[in-house]
Formats: C-alpha cells, structure tokens, sequence
C-alpha cells in the first residue's frame, strides 16, 4: 500500500486516520441489502456496544449522518410528554436545547460555567423544585467547545435518585476514554465514526439500553428518518438500516475499530493524555494561558487564549500551520478569543512537539 500524504488534524474531529483505515474504504461494489454487508453491519454494531456496554442489554443503533444526527435521534425520540432537564455548559448543550426546540418538546435549561464543573447542588435543587416532571437528563460528557469533562457518573447517581433516564452525547469522548454505561447508569450514549473511535466521517450511533429503548415504540412518535425505535426494530430483524446506509464509510469503521480494539480504548487514552501533556507543557513554555482546570479537563481538547501581541491573527497563524501540516481550529467562548487544540486521532505526542517547534516559530515572528 502506498502511503498516504499526512495531515495532523488538530481540529475537535474529524480526527486523523491511519492508512489503513483510509484503505479499507477502496471495496468492489456492493448492495448494501446483500447479507455479506449485513455482516459488516452486525460486526459494527455489537463491537461498539462492547466497547463501553454488555451487548445482553444494550445495543447500538446505528444512522447514516454526523454526530448531530445521532443527538438528534436520541432527543426526540426517548423523550415523550414529559420535560428533559438539559444542561447547557457549551456550545452542543445549547445545541440539545436548539433540538428540542425545533421540535416543541417540553425541556428546562440548566445553564452553568463552560470553564467549571456544574454545580451539583444547584442542579438537585432545581431537580426538586421543578414543578413539572422531568424524565429524563441531558448532558454532554465531553463539552468540545471548551475541554470540559462532565461528571456523568455523579450525574447518573442523581438520576437514579430521581428515576430519570440520563441521555448523553459522549460525541468526543466515546472510545477516547473508558466509559462503562451501566456503571454510569447511561441509557442513551450518542457518538460518531470521525472521532476518537478513528473512523471517517458520515455514520452516527446510539448505544441504548434495552429495557428503555424497547418502550419507545409506545412514545408519540414526533420524527421519521432518525426515529432510535424503528431503526433499532429494523436493523434487528435484518441487520440493515432502514434507508440507504454510507457504505464505504462502514467498511472504514470496521476496521478503524478492529485497530482501537487493537490498541484498546485504555491505551488510547494513555497515548492522548501523553499528548495532551506535552501540549500544555509546551504552552506554559510559550507563555500561552489554556481554559479549563485540569481536575475537570477532558485532556482531549484544549481552548487555548490567543496571544496578546497586536500584530497577532489568527488566520495567518492557522495558514502557517497549514502550509506545514498541521490543522488547528478557531473557538470563542463568551467574549474571549480562543483557538482549540485537539489531541485525538490517529497522531502521537511526537507530532505535538513538532507542532509545538512550529508554533514558536511563528509566534516569534510577532515579536
Ligand atoms: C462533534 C460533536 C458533535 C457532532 O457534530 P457533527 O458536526 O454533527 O458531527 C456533537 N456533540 C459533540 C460534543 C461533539 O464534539
């Protein structure tokens, strides 16, 4: 195989991919209805499932579209008449909330500190105080937006307190992390193909447990294409998706997950953290100031503030970069301009110290 010209995309995702996933995806045609797929179907859906959950009483549904596509689904399809509680601490909370919106559901808000850790207390009482029923919570567990890591564990114990199902979008932190849904009492955890699972980008999934995702066909449906039950009821009688699925993409998932199976998500998440190190190291050598502490950092992403320096601009320093390598992404949250660094993928901490040697070099041309 001829190696592939590499990009180190230190964008939130789509992350960098190894060549052979890149590969895999070169396949002789093939009707998606042909068993020989299904199999490549069954195969992604129970090796996701066994990632993080028991495939005896969870599963994973699976959708052709990004990772939206996949909140989306969950949303608006576990929530019936009753409220869901959603905690916005970025920029996808106040997406659930757009969701949710644009469908009319009943939800409350929760607004708390994209830079800080939500405020248990004040949430239980908001929890308490609600004069309407709320069944179910929403949460992201890792905010993108910032790096901020959601305590979903401790949130899982408070809906167990108050018998709601917990729904998370665990987008970019699912296979980047150990997560373990029963433990953290997860009924619906939604992700995609383009992140630290390694993948392309075009497939999006929810790991839903059985028992509750077996009583959504009695919810007043409200959706069509992403409905979670009849997908789920489809692909389990025929190991298909309803409608036509991104083929290549599967086939580049397959094997993006016999590689994180490989490495396992425990040693992946060692390799990032590693990463993640020798960045913020870096950018304490540079002078330059990250969000979030550290006890609530993902370790993942990484909001860096933008140097003071007024011959600074964000598009030529992304250019420089981009010229030799390596892509980063812009970000602003409340009024401070930020840029974002991602350390998931396919790429080591060595490609972060050659970043880092690149990114000095251009900040000393500001000077
Ligand atoms: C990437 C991401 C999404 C999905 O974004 P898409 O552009 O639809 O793929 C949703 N939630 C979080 C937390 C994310 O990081």
């Amino acid at each position: 195989m001829e190696s592939i010209k590499r990009n180190v995309l230190l964008n939130p995702g789509p992350a960098t991919t190894t060549d052979s996933v890149k590969y895999a995806q070169v396949v002789p045609d093939i009707c998606p209805r042909e068993k020989e797929f299904g199999d490549v179907m069954e195969f992604v859906s129970k090796e996701l499932t066994n990632f993080v959950a028991d495939n005896e009483k969870y599963t994973t549904v699976l959708f052709g579209g990004s990772g939206t596509a996949a909140v989306e689904a969950m949303l608006t399809s576990a929530v019936g008449e009753d409220y869901v509680l959603i905690i916005n601490n970025g920029a996808y909370g106040k997406r659930m909330c757009e969701i949710a919106e644009a469908y009319c559901m009943n939800y409350i808000e929760f607004k708390s500190s994209p830079f800080e850790a939500v405020d248990l207390n004040a949430l239980e009482e908001a929890i308490k105080q609600s004069k309407v029923k709320i069944s179910h919570l929403a949460v992201i567990h890792h905010e993108t937006t910032t790096g901020l890591l959601n305590d979903v564990k401790t949130l899982g114990q408070l809906c167990k307190k108050y018998a709601m199902d917990m729904i998370v979008d665990g987008m970019s932190s699912f296979a980047g992390m150990p997560i373990n849904m029963e433990e953290m009492n997860i009924t619906y955890l939604a992700s995609s193909s383009n992140k630290c699972i390694q993948g392309m980008a075009g497939i999006s999934f929810v790991i839903a447990k059985l028992d509750a995702l077996i009583k959504l066909n009695d919810v007043k449906k409200r959706n069509y294409y992403l409905n979670l039950y009849q997908q789920y009821e489809y692909f389990k009688k025929n190991y298909q998706m309803r409608f036509t699925p991104p083929v290549q993409t599967l086939y580049a998932l397959k094997q993006a997950i016999i590689e994180a199976k490989e490495e396992t998500v425990e040693k992946r998440h060692e390799r990032y953290v590693k990463a993640w190190k020798t960045l913020v190291e870096g950018l304490d050598r540079l002078g330059l100031k990250y969000l979030v502490n550290p006890k609530d950092h993902s370790k993942l992403i990484t909001t860096v503030v933008e140097p003071e320096s007024g011959m600074y601009n964000f598009d030529k320093m992304h250019d420089y970069l981009y010229e030799r390598g390596y892509t980063i992404y812009p970000g602003k949250v409340s009024d401070l301009n930020t840029f974002r660094i991602a350390n998931i993928g396919d790429l080591n901490y060595t490609d972060v110290e050659k970043f880092l040697t690149i990114l000095e070099e251009y900040i000393n041309t500001l000077k």
